[in-house]
């Protein structure tokens, strides 16, 4: 085996971790390969002209239009390997979009009312909590019905849509929270309004 010093790490390696350089002495390049990989790694680069963008982007668009899956399944893993910079490009897109961004989100609302109505739930209880710390999500809430096999915990009714009720209600100091929770009919939630169990009972 032959070695010899790589000019830019120092160390001493095998001939084969060298490129091949016709015109150098010994037929082998100055860096080892290691050193070329770094080295195009780290380079500073000039930034792209507007036409190179634009070039590269149309071709991006095409490729996109022609395989919209496989497209998206290479972009979701792209991101998966760069999150710091992935994030930084959305919120790059964000601040010059603002008006695209929010008419998307508009749109999207819009054809998602559930979604929609869950989060203004979700966002005005929290709010009538007094912010706290709350542990109520979609996840939590669907494995509460489910418990109660989608019925009203106090008339055991299965109603089309079942309401949160919160059984200390948030008025009297109730928490936005789990334990706090039971899934009711909309007539037993009203019903009961912000009463307290044994108040609502009794009357
Ligand atoms: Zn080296
Ligand atoms: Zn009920």
């Amino acid at each position: 085996m032959t070695a010899k010093r790589c000019a830019r790490c120092g160390f001493v390696l095998d001939i084969e971790l060298f490129n091949r350089e016709a015109a150098s002495k010994d037929g082998r390049g100055r860096w080892c390969r290691a050193c070329h990989k770094t080295y195009a790694a780290e380079r500073p680069r000039p930034p792209l002209s507007e036409d190179k963008r634009k070039h590269y982007r149309a071709r991006a668009r095409a490729a996109y239009a022609a395989d919209p899956d496989s497209r998206r399944s290479y972009i979701y893993a792209w991101r998966e390997s760069r999150p710091g910079y992935a994030l930084a490009v959305d919120r790059k897109y964000r601040t010059n979009h603002v008006e695209e961004c929010r008419e998307r989100r508009r749109a999207w609302q819009k054809s998602h009312p559930e979604y929609n109505r869950a989060q203004t739930r979700d966002h005005n209880h929290r709010k009538r909590a007094g912010g706290l710390p709350s542990d109520v999500n979609r996840q939590s809430w669907e494995v509460l019905v489910v418990e109660w096999n989608g019925r009203c915990a106090y008339c055991g009714i299965r109603p089309e849509r079942i309401t949160q009720d919160h059984v200390v209600p948030l008025a009297r100091g109730g928490s936005h929270t789990i334990a706090n929770l039971r899934p009711a009919c909309q007539r037993c939630n009203s019903s009961k309004g912000t009463k307290l169990l044994a108040e609502w009972i009794a009357c």
